[in-house]
């Protein structure tokens, strides 16, 4: 029967043999309905389409106004990756069969073996990563983690060094766009132009790979030139070195052209073959196989409810300049501008501006978790329902309560001063809570304290940051000038 591949399915692992005849889709009512970021529309329809030519006569590719139209025969589809199109592919009288997913390393019922096990405790990343570890048998010496240690984060996770702007590393693979997508590029103007759709963020050349073979040659660079130095860099930024040693892999995963075994794998040889550090492997082993798979299985663990979750009862709606990745002219905070830029130029910042600087920000002017799940789903190439879904909840807003994390992710200008260079240029001080120069991170920090110190008045691991609130002098001041600020332009 024929396979309906969806457009973040694409890898030849959904298909089941290499003849299969196939059904792709490209709709326009999905990127009609929301304003994605323009390079994210480019790339998923580059994609689709580079999978309908590679495939030929073996597919049949509708481009339609929506799903349902393209659907004239019975077919069989993999699991899709969120809710809503999972609801849908179960209700439609054409979907004969709907699969097991195949492009992840952790299965639902895998994770919910896992997860029910553990009874009353929580479900610790840490743990699952080890389990997953173990069950796909990678970076094992026998039962024992490679190097004895199953957890190298004290090696990396360091400043970026003094003095340089930039790593100096070759820059990540970058694909040579084609005629595909200079249709792609066309219709998408045509469509902008007609009003039928509307994004946000700039166009560029695609950077990101669209077809099997580019993903290929992207993980091999990375494993070549770039693992050795991700794992000590992995959390630094610098203003002038948007990708640090990041692989840049998300979006080419994420389109389902490149198996996260198949990734970690790659990884892994390096490693044994000496090409790469033990902590840079472990560092980029754990994004993949802890932290990514971790997220995809609790996007379906925690049901579609998990969404409306708001333990701190934020409300605030994204400011346009925010919603719009106005940095230039209305943002004068460095660390600001420069991740608002990045991600307006690229449609991608690596996973520490997300949390520290975007989700933070967030977190500390009380903007709404639903509504920023749904912005860092349309703003970033590589964000899907699934990514953003915890992600954002559970991790950087702390808007679930404490399932996913132990305490929130918000940090002052002190910690960004630490992992960057932004604040050497910045017209604020880091150090200031107080006054014209004072940080928008540092006072915000203590105003997002001071708002949810009864929230937070249990949390043992809270404690210290709310002695350090009640010791400040200047609090009710400085609580004053950060109402005042809101989410004005910082
Ligand atoms: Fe950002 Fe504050 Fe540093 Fe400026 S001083 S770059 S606002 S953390």
């Amino acid at each position: 029967m024929r396979r309906w591949i969806f457009g973040d399915q694409l890898g030849p692992h959904y298909l089941d043999e290499p003849g299969q005849p196939a059904l792709l889709v490209e709709s326009r009512a999905v990127l009609g309905r929301r304003r994605f970021h323009r390079q994210k529309a480019h790339l998923v329809l580059s994609a689709i389409r580079h999978r309908a030519a590679e495939l030929g006569d073996q597919a049949i590719f509708r481009q339609t106004a929506t799903y349902g139209e393209a659907l004239e025969e019975p077919v069989t589809v993999t699991q899709p990756t969120s809710f809503s199109a999972d609801g849908f592919v179960r209700r439609h009288p054409m979907v004969a069969e709907v699969l097991p997913d195949r492009g992840y390393a952790t299965s639902r019922e895998e994770f919910a073996t896992w997860a029910d096990g553990r009874g009353k405790r929580r479900l610790l990343l840490e743990d699952f990563y080890r389990e997953n570890r173990r069950r796909h048998e990678v970076l094992m010496d026998g039962v024992d983690p490679a190097g004895g240690t199953w957890n190298l984060d004290a090696e990396n996770r360091q400043p970026p060094p003094r003095g340089v702007s930039t790593l100096d590393l070759p820059g990540p693979w970058w694909p040579e766009e084609d005629e595909i997508d200079a249709a792609v590029r066309a219709d998408l103007d045509r469509w902008e132009a007609a009003g039928e759709m509307e994004f946000v963020g700039d166009d560029g050349p695609r950077w990101a790979p669209a077809t099997r073979t580019e993903a290929l040659s992207a993980l091999h660079h990375f494993v070549r030139h770039r693992l050795p130095t991700f794992g000590p860099y992995e959390d630094a930024m610098l203003a002038g070195d948007p990708w640090m040693a990041h692989s840049a892999l998300s979006p080419a995963m994420n389109l389902g052209l490149l198996h996260p075994i198949e990734i970690v794998r790659a990884a892994e040889e390096a490693y044994r073959a000496g090409h790469a550090p033990l902590a840079s492997t472990e560092g980029f082993v754990r994004q993949v196989l802890g932290w990514r798979e971790y997220v995809w299985a609790l996007y379906w663990r925690l049901g579609p409810d998990y969404r409306k979750r708001n333990a701190l009862q934020a409300r605030r709606k994204i400011p346009d300049w925010f919603r719009d990745l106005d940095a230039d002219k209305t943002v004068e905070a460095r660390c600001l501008s420069t991740v608002l830029g990045g991600l307006r130029e690229r449609g991608w910042v690596h996973h520490i501006p997300r949390l520290m600087v975007l989700g933070n920000y967030g977190l500390q002017r009380g903007l709404s978790p639903a509504e920023l799940v749904e912005w860092f789903h349309l703003s970033f190439v590589d964000g899907y329902d699934w990514v953003m879904l915890a992600n954002v909840i559970g991790m950087s807003q702390w808007a679930d309560g404490g399932i996913m994390a132990t305490k929130p992710y918000s940090a002052g200008g002190a910690y960004i001063d630490r992992m960057s260079d932004f604040c050497g240029d910045c017209r604020y001080d880091p150090k200031k809570r107080l006054g014209p120069d004072a940080c928008p991170f540092t006072a915000g920090y203590w105003g997002f304290l001071d708002r949810n110190a009864e929230h937070f008045a249990g949390n043992h691991r809270m404690a210290q940051p709310l002695a350090g609130l009640r010791r400040l002098s200047d609090v009710d001041a400085v609580v004053a000038q950060e109402k005042e600020r809101g989410t004005n332009a910082p």
